[in-house]
C-alpha cells in the first residue's frame, strides 16, 4: 500500500521541535476523537468503486443518523469524508462506497485499501440529517452520493416515496453499482460538456414537484451543480426549509469539508 501517512501537509523538515510537537498534538486528539478500526471487507464494484466495510470495537454502541459523516485520518491532518451506507452499532461496523475518481489521497486510499488494514476515523458527525426528511424526496447528486442514497432506505418508507438523480461521468460504471446496491429506480444522467444534462434534472425535479407540492429537495455531490439545481427550484417557488443541501466536492479544491 502506498505510504499514504507521508507528511504531505506538515511543514518544515528545519523544524524538528515544531514537528514533534505537532506530531505529540496529533497523537493526543487521535487518542480523544478518533475511533481505531479496520478494513475487514473490500468490495470492487467495477473499476470505479469500492465497498468498504470498516470493524472494530471503538463502532459499538455508536449512535449513527443516515446521512451522517465519517472523514477518514490519512495521517498528517490529511483526512476524506464518506457517508456510510448503513452502521451496524451491535457488530460494531459501517460500509461506505468510495468513488475512485482520480488519483488523490481518497481515491488513492479506497483504490489500495485491503482487507486487515487498519483505518482510523472521526465520526459518525452530522451532515444531511435524512430523518428530517418528512415528504416525498427528489433527491440529486453524483458518484459520491449513492451511499447517501442507499442510507436513505434506513429511514423509508416514513418520508414517502423517493426520486433520486445522479449526474455521473460513466453511465456504465454507475449503472453496475446501482445495480449492485439495488437502487433501479435511481435516474443516472451522464455529464456533458456544456452542462445540458442539467436541464433533464431540472425537468424531473419540476415534474416532482408537480406531483408531490411539499416534496423535500436533498442536493449533494458537485458544489456548482447544487447551485444550479437550488437556484432553479428557488425560481419555482421552493421554499429553504424543503432543502437539504450538501457540497461534497469542487474542482480545483481538496477534501472539501
Ligand atoms: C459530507 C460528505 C460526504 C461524502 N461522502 C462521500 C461518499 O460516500 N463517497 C465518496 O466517494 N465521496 C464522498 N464525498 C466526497 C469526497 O470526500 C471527495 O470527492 C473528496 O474530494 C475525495 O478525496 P480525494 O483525495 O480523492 O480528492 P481531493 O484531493 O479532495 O480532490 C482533488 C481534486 O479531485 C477532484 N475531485 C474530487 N472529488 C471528485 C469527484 N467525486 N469527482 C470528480 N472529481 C473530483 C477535484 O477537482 C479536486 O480538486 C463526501 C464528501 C462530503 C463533504
Amino acid at each position: 500500500m502506498t505510504d499514504l501517512s507521508a507528511p504531505q501537509t506538515r511543514s518544515d523538515e528545519s523544524t524538528p521541535s515544531l514537528d514533534k510537537r505537532t506530531g505529540l498534538f496529533e497523537s493526543v486528539l487521535h487518542k480523544i476523537l478518533m475511533r481505531p478500526a479496520q478494513v475487514t471487507a473490500v468490495e470492487a464494484l467495477g473499476d470505479k468503486f469500492r465497498m468498504i466495510t470498516i470493524q472494530g470495537a471503538a463502532l459499538q454502541d455508536v449512535q449513527w443518523t443516515p446521512g451522517d459523516k465519517i472523514q477518514v485520518q490519512f495521517g498528517g491532518w490529511v483526512q476524506r469524508t464518506y457517508t456510510p451506507v448503513e452502521w451496524d452499532p451491535v457488530q460494531g461496523s459501517t460500509r461506505i462506497l468510495a468513488y475512485l475518481h482520480g488519483e488523490s489521497p481518497g481515491a488513492e486510499w479506497a483504490r489500495r485499501v485491503r482487507a486487515g488494514d487498519e483505518c482510523t476515523f472521526f465520526g459518525p458527525r452530522g451532515s444531511i440529517d435524512l430523518t428530517k426528511i418528512d415528504s416525498p424526496a427528489f433527491v440529486f447528486g453524483d458518484e459520491t452520493s449513492i451511499g447517501l442514497v442507499a442510507a436513505l432506505r434506513h429511514v423509508q418508507p416514513a418520508a414517502g416515496p423517493v426520486l433520486a438523480a445522479l449526474e455521473v461521468t460513466s453511465l456504465q460504471d454507475t449503472q453496475e453499482v446501482i445495480q449492485a446496491l439495488g437502487l433501479e429506480t435511481t435516474r443516472v444522467l451522464e455529464r456533458t460538456g456544456e452542462d445540458s444534462h442539467l436541464s433533464a434534472v431540472e425537468k424531473l425535479a419540476l415534474d416532482w414537484v408537480q406531483t408531490h407540492p411539499s416534496a423535500s429537495f436533498v442536493l449533494s455531490g458537485k458544489a456548482s451543480s447544487i447551485q444550479r439545481i437550488r437556484q432553479f427550484l428557488g425560481r419555482q417557488g421552493i421554499k429553504g426549509r424543503q432543502f437539504h443541501n450538501k457540497a461534497y466536492w469542487a474542482p480545483g479544491k481538496k477534501g472539501l469539508d
